[in-house]
């Protein structure tokens, strides 16, 4: 039985292609609905039949987000989360798997008992069910429901995989009525190159397949390339309109832009939040959305020219969206010390002896970035490729004292590379690499699965209680006693080899309740040289950076001095010193104003 909300519903479909950046225009709508007064939450659904996106492989799908509850999602959670600075759930991501496990164990519970279990209603009723599960679960540290839930379906229109999803949401919409779901396509309208015009096309016959299905749109969002600095043509806006009954002014040209804050601010200057609240009679909330800081923050992206450089020594090069909150979290530390981000990603493997025989040019190239970086991270990762290459990394970073942040798996190769260096035993290792190892420093968690793959792992937000005061990241995290941060991983350090690593000179000042398990492993003699087992990217926000990837890019900039003596978050957030240089860039910016449309930094993160 699907109960009735008074829930306002926002549906942002994608036609014609995909990859045109659904996830981050959805996170964005949600933005300037929340700017302009409202609570927003969000639900994405991936028509897939995995149950979650903990199974899935970054090299295709990009990384697997994670949540507080421990959720593995697909990664436009983490876009939500950080424009929305929400924390959502394992629910807020559907996937057909989801769906039709609860259909299937209803079933065999004998919930339809004399039924045919059908798609239709039974999965479409299920589809409806969760959304409205999903809608309702506080996001944003208030209690009770939001007043808007923007869903992304993912995929492209005309899907086979998304029709029980489409065709839920078309009963859906219905159900909840007019002036309770606003359905937002975006669409491509491709430029052909040879006459420079705007061709509808495409995007008729997508909104066509859309109608066909029940669900017609309300706003249409177009991309394309080539609209640099310019609409979309009027005689193509009316075309579109005729074609598609969408109403002229509902019809928002999503050009590029120099960096993805920017696309709020896009979407506010066509007036889309005006579009979509009169849609949903909200017409009350109809005023400029407050986008002030956010605004300067898009600024002063734009204005930074001194690099930061940094190493990112994984398995997936080159691969954004493999590591996309990683990025995130750099982007947002650079741009509160100032700086330019410049990401220089070094393929492990090929910082390996055996490469240099192989390879002797990529070989070369890699040690190359690897010296010429002023930091160095080592992100989480799984399986045995580029170990070797990752251990000399942090080798490379501990010796030459590079800052370094070794996230999970970066802390893990740390300890092994510390235990092989300093206590001479050259054989260490994680078991994870070799079961046989006889100094085995990392192993696998008594509690961990190697035959369940799927959701077995220590996962979600988990305490690491802070030890001491002299650490950096005790003192980055302003000396609280504990800190909440997000873990996944199998693996842990030995916790019998940390006496030894310690009469070594490596310390932990970081352990979970038991005291057993170790959290943060710190090199003290070191400008920095953190290794955490959680990932603190996952909760990293615009403006509010994560402690350690700030301290990274802080020492890699020659400012960590100043941050540390600086003190607590708020301290630093109130500093004289620090808001001045700010201001001077923010002035700066705003007398640039926003005609910085595609300078391209280099950076889509
Ligand atoms: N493979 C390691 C483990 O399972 C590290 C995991 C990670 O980096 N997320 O413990």
């Amino acid at each position: 039985m699907i109960h009735s909300q008074k829930m306002k519903y926002v549906l942002v479909t994608g036609g014609v292609v995909s990859g045109l950046g659904k996830g981050v225009t959805a996170s964005s709508i949600g933005l300037i609905l929340k700017a302009s007064g409202l609570r927003v939450t969000s639900i994405k659904i991936d028509p897939y039949l995995n149950t979650d996106a903990g199974t899935m492989s970054p090299f295709e799908h990009g990384e697997v987000f994670v949540l507080d509850d421990g959720g593995e999602a697909d990664l436009d959670l983490g876009n939500y989360e950080r424009f929305l600075d929400i924390k959502l759930t394992r629910d807020n991501n559907i996937t057909t798997g989801k769906i039709y496990q609860s259909v299937i164990d209803k079933e065999r519970k004998g919930d339809y008992l004399g039924q045919t279990v059908q798609v239709v209603p039974h999965i479409t009723d299920a589809i409806q069910e969760w959304i409205e599960h999903a809608a309702a679960i506080p996001v944003d540290g208030k209690e009770g429901p939001a007043d808007i839930c923007v869903i992304e379906l993912g995929g492209t229109i005309g899907d086979i995989e998304s029709m029980p999803f489409i065709e839920a949401l078309g009963q859906f919409s219905y159900r909840v009525g007019p002036g309770n779901f606003c359905l937002i396509h975006v669409s491509l309208v491709p430029v052909l190159a040879a006459v420079g015009e705007q061709k509808t096309k495409p995007t008729q016959h997508s909104v066509r397949g859309l109608r066909s299905l029940g669900l017609s749109p309300n706003i249409l969002a177009c991309r394309s390339t080539m609209f640099i600095l310019q609409e979309l043509d009027g005689n193509v806006k009316e075309k579109l309109s005729r074609f598609c009954h969408v109403p002229i002014e509902n019809i928002i040209t999503l050009c590029d832009v120099s960096n993805i804050w920017r696309v709020p601010l896009l979407l506010r200057d066509q007036n889309a939040h005006e579009a979509i609240l009169k849609v949903l009679n909200l017409t009350g909330y109809i005023r400029e959305p407050v986008l002030g800081e956010w605004t300067s923050r898009a600024d002063l992206c734009d204005l930074l020219s001194e690099p930061v450089r940094i190493a990112m020594v994984g398995k997936y090069t080159g691969l954004a969206d493999s590591y996309l909150s990683v990025l995130k979290a750099l982007l947002h530390a650079s741009v509160e010390c100032h700086r330019k981000l410049c990401v220089d990603w070094v393929p492990a493997t090929d910082l390996e002896d055996a490469t240099a025989e192989e390879n002797p040019n990529s070989h070369r190239s890699a040690w190359k970035l690897l010296e010429g970086a002023d930091a160095i991270l080592v992100p989480g990762g799984f399986g045995d490729r580029g170990i070797e290459g990752k251990i000399l990394a942090a080798k490379y970073a501990r010796e030459k004292r590079i800052p370094y942040l070794g996230i999970c798996l970066g802390m893990q190769i740390a300890v092994i590379e510390f235990a092989r260096s300093i206590l001479g035993l050259q054989n260490a290792n994680s078991t994870e690499f070799d079961s046989n190892t006889k100094s085995p420093c990392v192993i696998l968690m008594p509690e961990g699965s190697k035959t369940q793959m799927g959701g077995t792992m220590r996962l979600g937000s988990r305490r690491t209680y802070l030890h001491g005061t002299s650490s950096k990241s005790a003192k980055l995290y302003d000396h609280r006693s504990f800190i909440d941060e997000r873990h996944r991983h199998r693996y842990e350090v030995n916790p019998d080899m940390v006496p030894q690593l310690e009469d070594a000179g490596l310390s932990f000042p970081g352990k979970d309740e038991s005291g057993h398990r170790m959290e943060i492993v710190e090199l003290p003699n070191h400008p920095y040289f953190v290794g955490v087992q959680f990932h603190p990217e996952f909760k990293s926000r615009p403006g509010k950076p994560s402690a350690l990837f700030l301290g990274l890019v802080a020492a890699a900039c020659g400012q960590l001095d100043a941050l540390l003596k600086k003190g607590s978050t708020k301290a630093r957030k109130t500093s004289s010193a620090s808001s001045t240089t700010k201001s001077q860039l923010y002035e700066k910016a705003t007398k640039l104003v926003s005609s910085v449309y595609c300078n391209g930094n280099g950076l889509h993160v």
